[in-house]
């Protein structure tokens, strides 16, 4: 098997295995090809990690925040020197072409190992608040063990967002990947240990929706940060109040994408291609409701049909390759059975909705799909789909468009492209959604807050607001003369 890790998890410092988890089978999706055999953890293997974790912290805490930033920028650099090999597992743990990994996976997790290895010594400091005589002091202290479980689409981005803020404010973690992508959270973990990691402080250990709860009841966890679907959010989320935990919830979304009449339509139809495409449409954020302003409908689809069926499907470790198979073969048949009611209820397919032609038949694939004269109530545009399905909607004018864009249950990202500055500023203001763009689509540096409102979650990744998410304040009040009781 051509991944195999050493063993399944990676606790204080070391892989660890206990044979008597559930099998967890890693299937590289091009091929359907067993590439690893894992098991989940068991219990035993659970408190291992949460001790390991809980062990390790209060040392790690008492460092400055420079010593420990310093670790985080080192283990950044062994991930750019290793980026080659660390993206060639990620094509291989989700299928993702090589050219996309190449440039948006480890290196999206080096530029967060970086960012908060360097920020750490300047943003974590508390406030002076005087009192006249008195004064208080705030400090921003770590929470403890924190716990991070990662969705399929950015394993190791994801890894790394909730980790490298986590570490770099002066907690340990747990992190728990998704079972369809088991293997790049154990790499980051070695990685972290050869930069100089104190052991215990990041561990990774595997399993399904069973393994979750473990983590997220334990009573010496403080915080869970979770990337899922929505559904498991809500379940995260009531297991963490049992505890009081602290959550940060990044999960799904439906976002709108608004493409009035006078914008770049070559942008916008990129922009909208990569809104939906990149990653085989498993994006979070992806703008998979292109709102078109009537006007430039026939142009804006005309040229979209063109360029989606010139994207070149294929093998993904191939550097030509710009789509890859879906994660799984219970993705697929999930974005088929979406194609098919996109279909059944009206809307009218301009190009694909099948299996691509001269790919590995026992590999996931689905052509990239879009779909016009779409509208609000069908399932496709309520829906999230997690794969390559682009629906197309038209609108006439402004007041329309946003409150249509707004008549969704989620809140995660939302876009415009348009010529007219003060407009485009306008709609943005009114979107209701946490990550927005003007005249692009997707981008998230790690500079810049990404997080959902509505019941796409809450907290932030990334930027310095993701500190805040790891850490809590303490209020200190120092009184400076007599204690005057009136008894
Ligand atoms: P999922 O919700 O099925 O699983 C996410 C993770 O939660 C997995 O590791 C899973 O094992 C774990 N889990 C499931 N049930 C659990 C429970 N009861 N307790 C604890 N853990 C549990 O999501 P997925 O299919 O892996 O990923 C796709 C979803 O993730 C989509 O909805 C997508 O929009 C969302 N997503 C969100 C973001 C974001 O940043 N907002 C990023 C990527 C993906």
């Amino acid at each position: 098997m051509r991944a195999q890790p050493k063993a399944s998890h990676f606790i204080d410092g070391e892989y660890v295995e206990d044979a008597a988890g559930s099998v967890i089978e890693s299937i590289y999706p091009a091929t359907g090809e067993v590439i690893a055999r894992l098991h989940a953890a068991t219990p035993a293997i659970v408190e291992k990690a949460i001790a390991a974790a809980k062990r390790a912290q209060p040392e790690w805490a008492a460092m400055s925040p420079t010593a420990r930033g310093r670790i985080l920028k080192r283990a950044a650099e062994i991930m750019r020197e290793r980026n080659r090999e660390l993206s060639e597992l990620e094509t291989l743990d989700t299928g993702k072409p090589i050219q996309e990994t190449i440039v948006a996976d480890p290196t999206s997790g080096a530029d967060s190992f970086e960012f908060f290895g360097g920020v750490a010594a300047a943003a974590l400091n508390g406030d002076y608040i005087p009192l006249g005589g008195d004064f208080a002091y705030t400090k921003r202290v770590p929470l403890g063990v924190c716990v991070g479980i990662g969705a399929w689409n950015y394993p190791q981005q994801i890894a790394c967002w909730k980790g490298a803020p986590a570490l770099a404010a002066g907690n340990a973690m747990v992190f728990k990947p998704s079972e369809n992508t088991p293997l790049g959270a154990l790499k980051i973990a070695e990685i972290l240990v050869e930069a100089g990691l104190p052991k215990g402080l990041y561990n990774v250990i595997q399993g399904d929706r069973s393994t979750g709860p473990l983590l997220v009841n334990h009573p010496d966890v403080a915080k869970v940060s979770l990337t899922g679907s929505v559904p498991t959010g809500r379940k995260v989320y009531e297991a963490a109040a049992a505890g009081l935990r602290h959550v940060t919830m990044e999960l799904g979304g439906k976002s709108p994408l608004i493409v009035f009449d006078d914008a770049d339509l070559e942008s916008a139809i990129g922009g909208a291609m990569l809104g939906n495409f990149y990653s085989t449409g498993q994006v979070c954020s992806n703008g998979t409701r292109v709102f078109v302003q009537r006007k430039v409908k026939d142009a804006f689809l005309a040229r979209l049909k063109e360029r989606t069926e010139a994207i070149v499907i294929g093998d993904p470790m191939e550097e030509a390759t710009q789509l890859g198979p879906m994660v799984s073969k219970a993705q697929r048949d999930k974005v088929f059975s979406y194609i098919e009611k996109g279909k059944a209820e009206g809307a009218r397919l301009v190009t694909g909705g099948g299996i691509p032609n001269a790919v590995n038949t026992e590999g996931t694939y689905i052509q990239p799909t879009v779909f016009a004269d779409v509208t609000d109530e069908m399932t496709i545009a309520r829906e999230e789909i997690f794969g390559p399905v682009m629906c197309v909607l038209d609108f006439d004018d402004e007041a329309e468009v946003v409150a249509r864009a707004n008549a969704t249950e989620f809140g995660l990202s939302a876009g415009v492209f348009t010529a007219d500055i003060t407009r485009a500023h306008r709609v943005v203001d009114q979107l209701e959604a946490g990550t927005l763009w003007i005249n692009t689509y997707n981008l998230c540096p790690v500079e810049i807050p990404f997080g959902g409102s509505k019941q796409s979650g809450f907290g932030r990744e990334n930027s310095v607001a993701a500190l805040n998410h790891y850490t809590e304040l303490k209020t200190v009040y120092v009184g400076m003369g007599k204690v005057e009781a009136p008894y």
